[in-house]
């Protein structure tokens, strides 16, 4: 006997996709099922092949069925699992920081370069971080690190940009800085460490510093007096070197194992007529490099806990050396290992390229993983959250795809999100020998009648009464066969033309239609329908048409078009325009 025809089987490989579905907001999948199906029948181990057809058959029809239609086969057929399977909801805390109870108050950061808006790459640091302080009842800082004007430039636009990804992420920051605005500050430090011999104005050229620093020997340099290198820097801010003649170095180690680590540079010459600065403009032309003002800020601002990516694990050990020479300790740091999202992340500087080219329509194109396009979409800060803590700050590498997010998000929206019926493509199914007048009530949640419903009145003249059906829908009918509009009727399909069907009233019971194994497809009353375009993830545009109902759909609502997605409202005037979340 083949698997196919194993009744037994099939429906064991039933059960299992719809408890499955019912756990993935109505998409079972079927990687997951075939472990589970194995588990439970070891002898098909060897038959995985064809087990795997059999599933991704019996996963593609339950995955046809609305979330409320595959729930009632469940309690139809296995009540019984459905109370055993309640997916347990473990809720996952952050694990405490170490040594949180050795500070006054705990106070973390979240630093970013106004040179690009935020995307999913930056959600880590800000909600680790702000979760903590949060977790703490600490502080938590926004500090722009605007320090280079020539490679990456801040951009004025960015700060508020970033502001507003912040407060709609939930992390708005209790005190904010900008790195522009502490230039004196930096420069009275740098002075502080060249005049007690801590640091040093290079005036080699960059090769001949690198052979030297490779080979363990200080530079020429390094052992001249501090007079000599405050005459230098003093040099350095009136002008008198250009770009590249002169650096200020730390001092760490000239025979550190790792050779970015000795003598790194401090401070550096930036053209201020070739490169102002969006902020302050040319008014500066010695600026501090990242070690050195994030460095000494952490300390000035008084951070307990830096939580940031494990690349920086060498920038702590070069900043450790300048805390040495000021006499101060080295926060607390987490850091944490690489979060990778497939498919998700473009570098920001492709992203800012990509739409001044034009080749995205915006910073929120729905093509890119920012925040501005996520929130277009409906992605939930929540989804994000979520997703972010379960992960928590741990070292291990981890690899998340989109389908990732998605379910967190599912998972939020599904309770909340009001259905609608959308036809993508629409294609006219003509229903003939309709016995009466039907007033469907469709729910606008099927588990929650409280919300209301969408009603239409079906009202049979002349030839019968006209349906848009989706083209996938009207394409996937085969004469002779039933198909059931949901919450109205079953139609028998008696003729498919090109571009229309026809079909003739069967029967009104849900039961009939299980019986003779329908397929449940959503409808629009001819005359019911509104224009309406859900605009795709690739940025392609679905066109199509709604139900009326969804013309007192405002901006920003976030609803599922039944067997279609969760999609966002955007703009709902002459025709809605819906941005597309998620299955
Ligand atoms: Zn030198």
């Amino acid at each position: 006997m083949t698997l196919e025809n194993n009744k037994a089987l099939r429906e064991l490989v039933r059960k299992a996709a719809l408890l499955n579905a019912l756990q993935h907001g109505g998409k079972a999948q079927a990687g997951a099922i075939i472990g589970r199906i194995i588990g439970e029948k070891q002898e098909l181990k060897t038959k995985a092949k064809e087990l795997s057809s059999l599933i991704s058959k019996v996963v593609n029809e339950v995955n046809s069925f609305s979330s409320e239609e595959q729930k009632r086969m469940i309690e139809e057929n296995w009540h019984e699992a459905l109370k055993k399977e309640k997916p347990v909801e473990e809720e996952k805390g952050l694990p405490p920081l170490p040594n949180a109870d050795k500070y006054k108050q705990v106070v973390t950061r979240f630093s970013p370069n106004p040179d690009c808006v935020l995307h999913l790459g930056s959600a880590r640091a800000i909600i680790l971080s702000h979760e903590y302080a949060h977790m703490y009842k600490g502080k938590f800082i926004l500090r722009f690190e605007d320090t280079d004007p020539k490679v990456k430039r801040p951009v004025l636009e960015f700060y508020d940009r970033i502001r507003e990804d912040l407060a709609w992420l939930g992390c708005k920051a209790d005190e904010e800085y900008i790195q522009s605005d502490r230039l004196q500050i930096y420069y009275e430090y740098a002075e502080r460490l060249l005049r007690d011999g801590n640091a040093y104005v290079c005036t080699c050229m960059p090769d001949e510093f690198r052979k030297q620093s490779l080979a363990k020997n200080p530079c020429n340099c390094r052992d001249l007096s501090p007079a000599e290198h405050l005459v230098r820097w003093k040099r350095m801010l009136n002008g008198d070197y250009g770009e590249g003649e002169a650096v200020v170095r730390v001092k760490t180690d000239v025979e550190h194992p790792n050779p970015a680590v000795r003598d790194w540079p401090a401070l550096r010459i930036i053209n201020p007529e070739k490169y102002p600065h969006p902020r302050v403009g040319s008014k500066y032309r010695v600026w501090p490099l990242y070690n050195f003002s994030t460095g000494l800020d952490d300390h000035l601002l008084g951070i307990t806990h830096i939580i940031r990516g494990k690349e920086h694990l060498t920038n702590k050990v070069r900043q450790e050396y300048m805390y040495k020479h000021l006499g101060w300790t080295y926060p607390e740091a987490i850091h944490y290992g690489r979060l990778k999202i497939t498919g998700a992340f473009l570098s920001k500087s492709k992203i800012v390229q990509g739409v001044r080219d034009g080749l995205y329509a915006g910073w929120d194109d729905p093509r890119l993983a920012t925040f501005a396009a996520l929130r277009r979409r409906g992605i939930t800060t929540g989804a994000i959250e979520k997703m972010i803590i379960d992960v928590g700050p741990k070292t291990a590498d981890v690899t998340l795809s989109w389908e990732n997010l998605y379910a967190y998000n599912r998972k939020i929206l599904d309770p909340t999100s009001d259905r609608y019926f959308f036809v993508s493509e629409p294609t006219a199914l003509k229903v003939k020998y309709i016995p009466k007048i039907f007033r469907p009530k469709l729910p606008l949640h099927p588990e929650k009648p409280e919300r209301g419903f969408r009603e239409y009145t079906v009202t049979p003249k002349g030839e019968g009464a006209v349906f848009w059906i989706a083209k996938r829908d009207a394409d996937a009918a085969e004469v002779g066969k039933v198909i059931r509009l949901m919450e109205l009727f079953n139609v028998k399909i008696e003729r498919v033309n090109s571009g229309s069907l026809e079909a003739s009233f069967a029967s009104e019971a849900y039961e009939e239609a299980r019986k003779a194994k329908a397929k449940f497809i959503h409808w629009i009353l001819e005359g019911a329908e509104f224009p309406c375009q859900v605009v795709m993830p690739n940025a392609t545009v679905n066109e199509g048409v709604a139900e009326s109902a969804c013309k007192k759909l405002k901006p920003d609502a976030v609803i599922q078009f039944e067997r279609f997605g969760f999609v966002r409202v955007d703009e709902n005037n002459a025709k809605l325009t819906a941005y597309y979340a998620h299955k």
